[in-house]
């Protein structure tokens, strides 16, 4: 489904933002419908996706998993053998395609832990783009390691010390950047959240996840899946697995939040289950807030999933029944991410690890004839660090 011509997705989504963006959203959303449409963009973009960021990626029969869970039949959307380890890279060679035919000559970004302003760099630095990530200093501390790579692949890094020093200051940062910036400058958002057209467009760059999986599961199954399930942080993996399944009524979508340490203290970042509607970062979704509307603080051991809102379609999925969020907790992302490795020898993102741990706790409620498709949006290189 697409959202009207104002960017809602039933009532979420829409353009909240300092009337001096607004020309530049204008601009960008002009641009998007004209690339979709133009044939030399379709094939420069599918050329990167497959000789840069190495897709199609494999899906992958989990059988000693299946086994193991003596459950369904488990199929892995593999993300994470693209270049730079996750789905990231599918929307940044998307955004960079688009900067490189508006004329930009710089692109900026946010980052938390440094995912996204990793694919960003990487991409600034294929397509000759001058690039400055922000990161809030907070982050820049726990996540030395992206900020060394960002260097290494030549972006500038600004560390942000407004605010908690972290994401959603980052983010601020970016934003006004922008607003005096907006000439030269294209702002990368990382996934399906913002105004529109961004929720749209980040779904258009992710949705290959989906539509190779689709072919990939006819190929070797001879039908569709049962289930469908993904992580979800901003919700653009999860998007790019659900959405070219979208009119397949009999494929189910579970998107699993980052349930935390708990649901009863405010330790987790499940938005969708916990959250309300409100306005967050130029878009209207669910979101964590307090009886003021205060942005709450959230908390996920998988920094890709610590955000405190959710991109409007999700909210849209979730009020009309089209896709069920559940909350993972910490600990049994904790178990997963250790259980895939051993017996698949696959080491999976702390962020991937929800969507597989949903599936292990719920192994005896499906059935054994069920085919599940799990999105295994990134590797877990980046986390062995910080549980070391
Ligand atoms: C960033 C990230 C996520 C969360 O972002 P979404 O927009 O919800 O997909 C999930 N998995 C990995 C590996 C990530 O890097």
């Amino acid at each position: 489904m697409m959202p009207d011509k104002n960017g809602y997705f039933g009532k979420y989504g829409g353009v909240f933002v300092p009337e001096t963006l607004m020309p530049a959203l204008e601009e960008l959303k002009k641009e998007f419908f004209l690339a979709i449409k133009d044939k030399s963009f379709k094939s420069e973009l599918k050329r990167h996706l497959t000789e840069f960021a190495g897709r199609p990626t494999e899906l992958y029969y989990a059988e000693k998993l299946t086994k193991y869970l003596k459950g369904p039949k488990i199929y892995l959307k593999r993300e994470d053998m693209t270049h730079t380890g996750s789905h990231k890279i599918n929307n940044c060679i998307g955004q960079a395609l688009m900067a490189v035919r508006m004329g930009k000559k710089r692109i900026i970004a946010e980052t938390g832990a440094g995912q996204h302003g990793v694919a960003t760099a990487t991409v600034a630095a294929k397509f000759g783009l001058k690039c400055d990530v922000f990161m809030g200093e907070e982050d820049c501390k726990r996540q030395a390691l992206n900020v060394y790579r960002m260097k290494l692949l030549g972006t500038n890094v600004i560390s942000v010390s407004s605010g908690t020093k972290t994401l959603k200051d980052a983010l601020n940062e970016a934003m006004r950047d922008w607003v005096s910036n907006v000439d030269n400058t294209y702002y990368m958002l990382g996934t399906v959240a913002g105004p529109h057209p961004y929720p749209l467009m980040v779904r258009h760059f992710q949705k290959v996840i989906g539509e190779e999986a689709r072919r990939q599961i006819l190929l070797k199954e001879g039908r569709l899946p049962n289930y469908i399930i993904a992580c979800v942080g901003g919700g653009s993996n999860a998007i790019g697995i659900f959405y070219p399944f979208f009119k397949d009524n009999c494929v189910r979508f579970i998107g699993v939040e980052a349930g935390g340490v708990n649901m009863i203290s405010t330790m987790h970042s499940a938005s969708i289950t916990a959250g309300t509607p409100g306005v967050l970062h130029g878009s209207y979704t669910y979101l964590l807030q307090d009886s003021d509307g205060q942005v709450l603080k959230t908390h996920s051991v998988a920094a890709g999933l610590d955000y405190p809102a959710v991109g409007p379609e999700h909210s849209y999925y979730k009020d009309i029944g089209r896709a069920e969020y559940i909350p993972v907790m910490d600990i049994d992302a904790l178990k997963a991410y250790d259980l895939l490795s051993k017996i698949e020898g696959i080491i999976p993102a702390l962020e991937s690890s929800h969507a597989i741990a949903y599936v292990i706790k719920n192994s005896r409620k499906f059935k054994k004839s069920d085919l599940l498709l799990v999105n295994l949006s990134g590797r877990g290189d980046k986390d062995v660090g910080r549980l070391l």
